[in-house]
């Protein structure tokens, strides 16, 4: 069977969770039987993700092979469990990037490079590459943007170009739109919906199906208007309303027979979808038995995307304990020694979030400070677990001037440096420790009982590492280093004993919390919350209680 190509597009407004419905319906086609991965195409200028501003982009997703890639991939994996790579997000940015590349070397043999045909090509070479990789049924290919926008256009055309390279039989079209209710009109409108799908037409990519993102349900009438006006079969008309979670979508999708029409126009075949684990999951995050609190604390936390698979993970780990975690999310810039224990009160776990540069740091090594001395479950991630080793180099083994040469870098004491091979680097794009390393874990250590495995790989982001000619200062004051990177001795894991769970991690296992796999640490983390707030001192509910709160 010829891989099979779903284009999915967006209009009316940016903001209408095109990635989710990308991830559902992965998730569906996946339960059937079929082999997925789905591509996001970002119409933006950036090579990549990895230098912009979370403010601006929302968390960057790092891949297995290093990639600095779109949050949406994050939601791919977390549905589908799979692993992507670079080959899953394209930019303008690259797709020029490469163009630029080939005319310089000559590649175009003088010809005027153009963007139709040479920057559709390149990115039709980049949507085949997965297809002809052999190794998937079906590649969904979200496209960015919003219909109508200037640069997005190429990305359409490539597409419609698509549908006659590979064979319109070969090829769907599906369309997110939005249709908004109007409370002084009291009803639902379709005309967006109708102009959206004009403007798509006009570029030469008309939809197969079209899914409605809507606050109230369509009725009929509403449903045969919009087939009417737009081309479609009456059952190519999907709803896809609000829903009270996210991983609640693939199972709203199904009852709406998105897979279903999905597999008879594709003729793919494959038996019903499987949705049993999904939908025990889904119950579990409706209906939890408990409650725990957790502290997320960091500098983005008016800004939730920037740590996106950190609230998926806690959810995962959630799930995986019956418990519902309520995240309190926690500004560093102003907790101080003064407020930490008002601002942390009633907490049972603190995350210390990852991050870059100075700002807020000193908050941080407070809510480090704070959580290893009233003996609160700790986790921290990269910078969160640099923030562990300068608190415990400072307030334990007695080095007062320790710390990271990220934030002083003429510190007496850099505990946490600059890893020798970033010190000559000038540009700052793909430039980090990104990626996929091995972890040795050390045996009965939290991480060790945690994984169940000895030898571990995890996702890196990062510069700046723990600095190995001073780290036995910190071993000889009791600091466990229970996981060590082989090849070149690093530090990826620092705990301590006498504590019931203070776990830091120089790599990011957020990134590899699946529905199907929840990441054994955030489990553990979650384990240990609820255990100390079952333990009475602060909020653990059972049954009752939580079922009205949630
Ligand atoms: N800024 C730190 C470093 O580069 C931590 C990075 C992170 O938290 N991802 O090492």
């Amino acid at each position: 069977m010829s891989t099979k190509y779903i284009f999915v597009t967006g209009g009316v407004t940016s903001s209408l969770g095109k990635g989710i419905i990308c991830a559902s319906l992965g998730r569906l086609l996946v339960a059937r039987g079929l082999k997925v991965t789905i591509q996001k195409l970002d119409p933006y200028i950036n090579v990549d993700p990895g230098t912009m501003n979370p403010y601006e982009h929302g968390e960057v997703y790092v891949t297995d092979d290093g990639a600095e890639t779109d949050l949406d991939l994050g939601h791919y994996e977390r549905f589908l469990d799979i692993t992507t790579s670079q080959a899953n997000n394209v930019t303008t940015g690259r797709v020029y990037y490469d163009v630029i590349n080939k005319e310089r070397q000559g590649a175009y043999l003088g010809k005027t490079v153009q963007v139709i045909p040479h920057i559709t090509d390149e990115i039709k070479s980049h949507v085949m590459q997965l297809g002809e990789s052999g190794n998937y049924d079906v590649v969904i290919v979200e496209i960015g943007g919003t219909v109508g926008d200037i640069e997005s256009l190429p990305y359409i055309e490539a597409m419609r170009q698509m549908r006659y390279d590979v064979g319109r039989h070969n090829t769907l079209s599906i369309h997110l739109t939005l249709v908004p209710y109007l409370a002084a009109a009291g009803e639902l409108k379709t005309k967006p919906t109708q102009h959206s799908v004009k403007t798509l037409s006009e570029s030469g990519l008309s939809p197969d199906i079209i899914v409605c993102r809507s606050e109230y349900p369509l009725d009929m009438s509403l449903r045969q208007k919009i087939a009417q006006f737009c081309n479609v079969e009456l059952p190519d008309v999907v709803a896809s309303l609000d829903a009270e979670t996210i991983y609640e979508v693939p199972l709203l999708m199904q009852r709406e027979g998105l897979d279903t029409r999905v597999i008879e126009k594709l003729s793919l075949g494959g038996k019903e979808a499987d949705l049993e684990h999904w939908t025990e999951f889904v119950e579990k995050i409706k209906s939890p038995k408990y409650k725990v609190r957790i502290a997320l604390v960091g500098k983005y936390v008016e800004h939730h995307d920037a740590y996106k698979s950190i609230v998926e993970a806690l959810i995962h780990g959630g799930a995986e304990n019956d418990t519902k975690v309520v995240i309190e999310w926690i500004q560093s810039d102003f907790i101080t020694k003064e407020n930490v224990k008002r601002k942390l009160e009633n907490i049972s776990g603190i995350l210390v979030a990852p991050g870059f540069g100075d700002r807020g740091i000193d908050g941080k090594l407070e809510a480090v400070r704070y959580a290893r001395e009233n003996k609160i479950p700790f986790f921290g991630i990269c910078l969160g677990m640099q923030c562990a080793v300068i608190e415990y180099a400072r307030n334990i083994a007695g080095k007062s001037k320790a710390d990271s040469t990220e934030f002083n870098d003429s510190s007496e004491y850099p505990i946490i440096d600059l890893m020798p091979d970033q010190k000559d680097l000038q540009e700052t794009g793909g430039t980090m420790r990104l990626g996929k390393y091995d972890c040795k874990l050390r045996p009965g250590s939290y991480a060790h009982l945690a994984y169940g495995s000895e030898l571990i790989d995890e996702r890196h982001r990062h510069r700046y590492e723990v600095n190995n000619e001073l780290r036995h200062d910190l071993e000889s004051a009791g600091l466990v280093f229970s996981g060590i990177n082989p090849e070149k001795d690093l530090v990826e894991i620092i705990e301590i004993e006498d504590h019931p769970w203070y776990v830091g991690v120089q790599f990011h296992p957020e990134l590899k919390s699946t529905v199907g796999k929840p990441h054994p640490l955030f489990t553990a983390f979650i384990e240990a919350s609820l255990e100390k707030s079952l333990a009475g001192s602060d909020v653990g509910v059972k049954a009752e209680e939580a079922k009205e709160t949630v």
